[in-house]
């Protein structure tokens, strides 16, 4: 191949500056989530994941194995098409309809991932809206950057959760505008001031469209999300189907015409094999089985506030925030992957360290995950390593400042 140099010079800076990422090959064990095997160089060992998104531990869960099962023997194993072209099976169908419920719309629509969702809804809706300008928030997730970047729409970056500047951009955005952002956002946990930013959309007559991903699932009474939980109008939501209903694929929900342009205009949902019906078997399933047993999202803020506490009581630097999620902040690349390696290796607990792309450079963090089927024990055992683990590698510990608010992290 030629040019090869070029990627090699690539690789050699990525770690050169720490931010070279490793994969670690693991095996989920059925039925004994959090646990796991890990596949080291030279050994295979148990560990404990603290960093899975599959929130309530629903890609374990007996009645969604059970429904992929009975779908694979009675259908097979893939769709064998296009929507369009025999892929629509009678699971598609139902789970569409499903998601429509979760979320009180009219209808849903099922992409591959959810970042298939938000990149292409977006760039369709461009092509429908003439003029259309996005208003998006400085920390949306890559896929709605891309999105907005193919749409090759107008756009404006809003700085993140700023509802001062983004009632003054609606008065200087004379067209139709969209204003994109996330619920909870996945990296700091930050949750988004939702009702405020869908009243100043719609006192200036904007098209809100939220990215639901982190919270869909997880808030609100029957898992809808955190449009559910404060009883906001959102017009489009987007959702996954791989984390907090732990299996996989995406979704946006919304009116049924615009679904039904979307459906018929966007590239990477109409010119890709359909998901397999074995896949909207377990996931109709997860959904059903969520929107039913608010005792799971219940465990979850339970088990993630504790978690946050200890960690805070021992001096560990949490970052705050108000969602189930729990990132411990590092600020240095190298460190960050020593730690979290010195816990994978040293302890079986696996952590893995955020970096950039994901993060701004400076920002490396741990992001723990606790759910409902981390017990207590696995709790103190995990902050105590950690504590260790962060001393050795000289970060900064928050012991002994007294105050509340010293710091951003306190
Ligand atoms: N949106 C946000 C905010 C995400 O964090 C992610 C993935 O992590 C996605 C979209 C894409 O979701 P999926 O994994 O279903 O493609």
């Amino acid at each position: 191949m030629h040019h090869l140099e070029l990627f090699e010079n690539v690789i050699n800076d990525l770690k050169k500056d720490g931010k070279y990422r490793v994969f670690n090959d693991i095996l989920r064990q059925k039925g004994k989530f959090p646990s796991a095997v890990w596949y080291s160089k030279y050994s295979i060992n148990n560990i404990i994941n603290w960093c899975s998104n599959d929130y309530l531990g629903m890609g374990q869960h007996q009645f969604v194995i059970d429904s992929m099962k009975t779908a694979l023997e009675m259908s097979g194993a893939g769709s064998g098409g296009t929507r369009n072209i025999s892929g629509t099976t009678h699971y598609h169908v139902a789970l569409e309809q499903e998601i429509a419920k979760l979320h009180n719309k009219e209808a849903a629509l099922l992409f591959t991932s959810a970042f298939n969702a938000n990149e292409t809804t977006l760039e369709t809706m461009a092509k429908i809206i003439p003029n259309l300008t996005y208003i998006s928030d400085a920390n949306n997730h890559s896929s709605i950057i891309q999105g907005i970047r193919h749409s090759k729409a107008n756009k404006i970056i809003w700085s993140h959760n700023d509802l001062e500047k983004l009632e003054l951009l609606m008065k200087q955005v004379t067209g139709p505008k969209c204003v994109v952002f996330e619920s909870v956002y996945s990296m700091d946990g930050d949750i988004a001031p939702i009702k405020e930013i869908v009243e100043i959309c719609k006192k200036y007559n904007a098209i809100t469209y939220i990215d639901e991903v982190h919270g869909v699932g997880l808030y609100g009474k029957t898992g809808g999300g955190v449009t559910e939980r404060d009883a906001v109008e959102v017009d489009i939501i987007n959702g996954t189907l791989s984390k907090g209903f732990g299996v996989q694929g995406g979704y946006i929900a919304g009116k049924r015409i615009f679904l039904d342009a979307i459906r018929s205009l966007a590239p990477a949902f109409i010119f890709t094999t359909s998901l397999s019906p074995v896949i909207c078997a377990g996931a109709l399933t997860s959904i059903k089985y969520v929107r039913e047993h608010h005792n799971l999202r219940e465990e979850l803020y339970e088990r993630s506030q504790k978690v946050k506490d200890i960690m805070k009581s021992e001096g560990i630097p949490v970052m705050k925030n108000n969602s189930h999620i729990v990132p411990v902040m590092i600020g240095d690349a190298v460190k960050c992957k020593r730690i979290s390696d010195d816990l994978l290796y040293k302890d079986g607990i696996y952590v893995q360290p955020i970096n950039y792309p994901t993060v701004p450079v400076g920002t490396e963090r741990l992001r723990f995950t606790p759910g409902p089927y981390h017990t207590d024990s696995m709790i103190y055992d995990m902050v105590v390593k950690l504590k260790e683990a962060l001393k050795r590698n000289k970060v900064t510990l928050h012991e002994n400042c007294g105050t509340p608010d010293c710091c951003t992290l306190c």
